[in-house]
């Protein structure tokens, strides 16, 4: 049998046998209901369909979102299939030789939906490892490893979680999902610019598919798909389940609400279809349960122990502000009014030891050289809002999950973040990109420690910075939080890769802010 799936590096990544599976039905009419019968159409199913491999996402106490896309191939639009239905059948198991089969079924996977496939899974054991795979016509998927959530109620022991964020293609290679994929995590989550609109300057490694931006459907699509074509990013959608969010760069440089980065600019579509498009094969390519134009913000319990709050940091926030004086209006919103309360709520009400906020943009000031009004230095009434809620107590161990910044910041958060004698109220720790910024040479790093160490003295509450790509490793127990900034030694080459962890940071139960940074 062959695959055009890249080679896996990991075991369980390995194709199954097809042996007990029935052939799958090409139903041109859509229609799948019962066993695969005569109408079973060999000779019109393309051959090669997993180029994208397979991801699960959104993990819950009894299920957890498969998904995997038919695309032969995937850098054309329509990705190489028929524009008709196809059938998939989908298959969960125990062990990844599908020996103790746990669930299976047929979804159909439709041209409207670029032939992705989402399979909401429920009946599973809580806080398990499951392995699952896809079946067309006797073609079968790369094997994905994933994990429930620990039981709503249960007091789980520990947790392991990656965050990560800012993949741009062009920038390099994913070489720190390598790393991130031997770890075993119970998921990532993921912060956003997922995938970039932009084109890159002279010195890109790779090249985009497609001249200029991504504008329609087709092309965001495409954009989609050549992402998941690199096999480490592919690799380590098949060893956890993903928690994503979304950033400006998913559909448009620091775009806010209705509005795109320049609103002045005439560009070929609508900046509202532009997003639409956008959004949508966002929500098709990724494996959440949130279908396009749903709301992205949501919340996902792991017993007792932690409860995640991922924001939306984009739909709904005001425009950028250009002066100080803006960025101090009361009125101005990161969140819209709808999720700051639906924030606040969950956060007071999680009962949860651990409240994780998966966040898009920094919440730390930084009043220097890096002021950066598109975070939330811009939207600094809501800020002190929320930290100031933070400060009542009401809320156990809050920890802040950031991108966006292309470096890692680390960071005690205060209401008032420019005295001293404010309290701290939480941790935030920004996670490097994966690629975006490329490699960190040595004369990179001094040219990032020369513009920002003086600002890093002047704020005394960061507590780390560094500009090398990578990721970050999240251990969470019931009495502390140990963070690993892990980093690779290149992005520049495909090819063997060394991650070594630059800095361990942690959190106490019950102390917030950073404990502790070994370095
Ligand atoms: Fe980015
Ligand atoms: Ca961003």
């Amino acid at each position: 049998m062959s695959l055009s799936f890249p080679v896996p590096r990991r075991r369980f990544l390995a194709a199954g046998s097809v042996g007990l599976l029935a052939p799958v039905l090409l139903g041109a009419d859509g229609r799948t209901s019962g066993v695969p019968t005569g109408r079973f159409r060999r000779r019109s199913v393309p051959g090669g369909m997993f180029t994208l491999g397979v991801a699960s996402g959104d993990p819950l106490p009894d299920g957890v979102v498969l998904w995997t896309r038919l695309a032969p191939r995937p850098l054309e639009p329509g990705g190489g299939m028929p524009d008709e239905p196809v059938a998939v059948r989908w298959e969960i198991a125990h062990d990844e030789r599908f020996r103790r089969s746990v669930r299976s079924g047929v979804r159909v996977a439709r041209p409207a939906a670029a032939h992705t496939v989402h399979v909401d899974v429920r009946g599973l054991r809580p806080a398990a490892t499951y392995y699952y795979r896809f079946v067309v016509a006797g073609q079968v998927s790369a094997v994905g490893r994933t994990r429930t959530a620990p039981a709503a109620g249960s007091s789980p022991a520990s947790l392991r979680f990656a965050t990560a964020s800012c993949q741009n293609w062009q920038d390099g290679f994913y070489t720190a999902y390598r790393s991130m994929a031997d770890a075993e995590l119970d998921f990532v989550a993921f912060l956003g610019d997922y995938v970039y609109e932009a084109v890159g300057g002279p010195t890109r490694l790779r090249d985009h598919v497609g001249a200029g931006q991504p504008y329609t459907l087709d092309e965001y699509r495409i954009r989609h798909a050549q992402y998941r074509t690199d096999p480490d990013l592919a690799g380590m959608h098949a060893a956890a389940p993903w928690i994503v969010s979304i950033d400006d760069h998913d559909v448009d440089d620091n775009w806010a609400g209705e509005w795109p980065a320049d609103p002045a600019l005439v560009e070929p579509v609508p900046f509202a279809a532009r997003k639409a498009a956008a959004l949508r094969a966002y929500a098709e390519h990724l494996p959440m349960r949130t279908g396009p134009g749903g709301r992205m913000y949501r919340r996902l319990g792991f017993g007792d122990l932690a409860t995640l709050h991922v924001l939306d940091t984009r739909s709904y926030r005001s425009m950028q502000p250009r002066s100080l004086r803006a960025a101090s209006q009361p009125a101005r919103t990161m969140t819209g009014a709808e999720q700051e309360r639906w924030l606040v709520r969950g956060l007071a009400g999680s009962g949860a030891r651990w409240n994780l906020l998966a966040n898009q943009v920094m919440m730390a000031a930084t009043e220097g050289s890096r002021r950066n009004f598109d975070a939330w230095d811009g939207y600094r009434a809501q800020r002190r809002r929320l930290l100031e809620f933070l400060a009542t107590g009401a809320v156990a161990n809050p920890v802040v999950l950031t991108g966006d910044q292309h470096a890692t910041w680390v960071s005690d958060l205060r209401p008032d973040f420019g005295d001293v004698s404010s309290p701290v109220v939480a941790a935030e720790f920004v996670g490097t990109s994966i690629t975006s910024g490329g490699d960190a040479d040595p004369a990179a790093i001094a040219e990032f420690h020369r513009e920002h160490d003086p600002e890093f003295a002047r704020n005394p509450h960061f507590a780390y910075c560094d500009n090398r790509r990578g990721y970050l490793l999240g251990e969470l127990t019931r009495s502390e939080l140990r963070v690993r900034l892990q980093v690779v030694d290149t992005v520049r080459s495909p090819a063997a890769t060394t991650t070594r962890t630059a800095a361990t940071f942690v959190v106490s139960d019950g102390r917030p802010g950073v404990a502790a940074t070994e370095s």
